[in-house]
């Protein structure tokens, strides 16, 4: 049987780092894309194929519509048609909303929105004539109940979910699933401004007592992109340790 092909943005690290791993023991084909990171991707990749995973590495600014062009083209060209996408490469900043400026809000929604854009763009001709396919955007609690200090961020994660629900109505008959993971607080290097005080607060909310780990959302995006996950499409699916029911 033909190995399936993962394109995941922003796994040099954390939760693309952790998806990663996860599909290539899967036995899935995956292009490991990085923008700054390059050294902790090819040490990934490296630990990939050591351990008998097939993996690309593909470097480039999400948000540049010609470096998504020639890393789609490269992979096509190692792998044949991406069969799915996860738009996972993401930033955080937190700021108070007047103290943002107009470049920090635009490069918020370059990433996370016109990032997931330009990438299923890439992929839908393939998964479009093949009456296949699966798109997985990572959205994040924040854009389901917004979080203060972080609106831009919220703001973006938020455009990711209407994305996602209008995306999946307009696949739904070319049997693609478009779906959003929004993850709660998550240990990647993401959380690296808070201190131990920080932590701490935000732990108390959180009613299972803890941060999730990257391999648990890794874990989801596989069963998002099963067979066994056919019938889903147009979903919010949250692992958050029940901070937002
Ligand atoms: P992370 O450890 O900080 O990793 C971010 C990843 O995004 C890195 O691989 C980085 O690549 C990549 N990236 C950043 N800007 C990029 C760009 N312009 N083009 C391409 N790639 C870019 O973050 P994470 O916690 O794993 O977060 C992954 C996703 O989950 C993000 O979308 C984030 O918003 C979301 N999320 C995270 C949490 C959390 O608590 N951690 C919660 C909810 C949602 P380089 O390192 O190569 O530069």
């Amino acid at each position: 049987m033909k190995k399936r092909t993962v394109w995941i943005t922003g796994a040099s690290r954390g939760i693309g780092a952790a998806t990663a791993r996860k599909f290539a023991e899967n036995g899935d084909q995956v292009a490991v894309h990085c923008y700054q990171n390059e050294l902790a991707a090819e040490a990934l990749c490296k630990d990939i194929s050591e351990n008998g995973g097939s993996c690309l590495l593909v470097k480039g600014d999400v948000s540049k519509s010609t470096d998504i062009k020639r890393i789609h083209r490269e992979i096509v060209d190692v792998f044949g048609g991406v069969d799915l996408l996860i738009n996972n490469a993401g930033i955080a900043q937190q700021k108070l909303f007047n103290d943002i400026s107009e470049a920090e809000w635009q490069r918020m929604f370059d990433i996370h929105v016109k990032g997931a854009f330009l990438c299923t763009q890439a992929v839908l001709p393939y998964m479009i004539s093949e009456k296949k396919g699966k798109i997985l955007n990572v959205s994040s609690i924040w854009g389901v109940s917004g979080a203060s200090c972080e609106v831009h961020y919220s703001a973006a994660k938020a455009a990711l979910i209407g994305m996602t629900k209008a995306l999946a109505k307009e696949l739904g008959p070319s049997n693609i699933q478009v779906n959003c993971i929004a993850p709660g607080v998550i240990e990647t290097d993401m959380l690296a401004d808070f201190d131990e005080d920080d932590r701490r607060v935000i732990c108390e909310e959180i009613p299972l007592g803890r941060f999730g780990r990257a391999e648990e959302i890794a874990a989801l995006a596989l069963f998002l992109c099963s067979k066994d996950a056919d019938y889903i499409t147009g979903q919010v699916i949250s692992s958050n340790g029940g901070q937002i029911t």
